[in-house]
């Protein structure tokens, strides 16, 4: 089959644009997306120093990729990557591989924070001490409230203006139908290219270049730019609720193409409205770590303190 633009040959069927596309067409118009995400977003101003979460996944590494290739010319912009080992055994270690072996190539500085070293455990231990309190203990609870906080850490510590992180659309279309089947609106309000709601000295603003770019898309870029890419997946992530929720989306999205844009283009004429209404939250200061929470104690401590941590 032909591109739909040009004479060449096409490696890609866009169905929900009923377009084929040449390996040039797909890329440049995978790199136009990401550009207006930043573009119409503000997400990268000047004098930013953004640090890149990277895990070693397609989505993280082809961000490093293209933030790498947009702000090469810019001298008042800086990147460096992020890593955090949550310690899942036989599936970080490889994606920790390839991660390390990308920063090199690019020429980008790579920090890399632990679990174990910030919180005196491995999530694989801290799931099998968590479970003997209570056994529905989720690993993705523990895992997404550490490695968010160490993430804003140790951005916040290498005094990085911003934090990019590797969502991509089919992502962002799970957090918000998770969001709304748990009726949690304060967590929608979070969402977007650029999640803060309260501007807070503490926190570093997440910004998600990817943001409009289906999953299969990035890894199909990744293939055709020669990206590494560790394809395995976290063991934990079946029992996850939010394993679920991607299970409906893609098959709502097989039978009727372009649901995940429809999910998040009508969220995106929300969020505005959304924001608004949590707005003045007060973020307080957690009374035993001291970062910033909402509520008396964090949910860090709360749950290191499940852990006896
Ligand atoms: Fe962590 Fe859950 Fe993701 Fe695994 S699937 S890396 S446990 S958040
Ligand atoms: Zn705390």
């Amino acid at each position: 089959m032909k591109c739909s633009r040009c004479e060449k040959k096409a490696v890609y069927y866009r169905k929900y644009e009923g377009q084929w596309q040449c390996r040039n067409h797909f890329t440049r118009s995978v790199e136009q997306r990401a550009r207006k995400t930043i573009r119409t977003n503000s997400l990268i101003e000047h004098d930013d120093r953004i640090a890149v979460g990277i895990s070693g996944g397609k989505d993280s590494l082809t961000m490093l990729y293209f933030l790498d290739k947009l702000t090469k010319r810019r001298k008042d912009i800086s990147i460096f990557a992020i890593l955090i080992d949550e310690g899942i055994k036989g599936y970080r270690a490889h994606g920790k591989k390839t991660a390390i072996d990308y920063c090199k190539k690019l020429g980008i500085s790579l920090v890399i924070a632990s679990f174990e070293q910030e919180y005196g455990m491995p999530l694989d231990k801290m799931i099998k001490e968590g479970k003997k309190i209570d056994k529905t203990v989720r690993a993705c609870t523990y895992c997404g409230v550490f490695r968010r906080k160490l993430l804003n850490d140790t951005a916040r510590e290498l005094k990085a203006t911003k934090l990019a992180i590797g969502h991509n659309l089919d992502d962002e279309a799970q957090s918000i139908m998770a969001n709304n089947i748990r009726g949690d609106m304060q967590r929608s309000a979070r969402l977007g290219a650029k999640a803060l709601v309260v501007e807070d000295k503490r926190l570093i603003p997440r910004i998600k270049p990817l943001r409009d770019i289906p999953e299969k898309e990035v890894a199909l870029f990744a293939m055709l730019n020669n990206i590494p890419v560790d394809f395995s997946e976290c063991p934990y992530a079946e029992e996850s609720f939010r394993w679920s929720v991607r299970d409906m989306i893609n098959n709502l999205e097989d039978k009727y193409p372009g649901t995940k844009y429809s999910i998040v283009r009508t969220f995106d004429q929300m969020l505005p409205t959304i924001k608004k209404a949590f707005a003045n939250t007060k973020i307080g200061t957690c009374k035993n770590c001291k970062e910033p929470t909402a509520n008396n104690i964090c949910k860090t401590c709360i749950l290191l303190d499940k852990l006896g941590l």
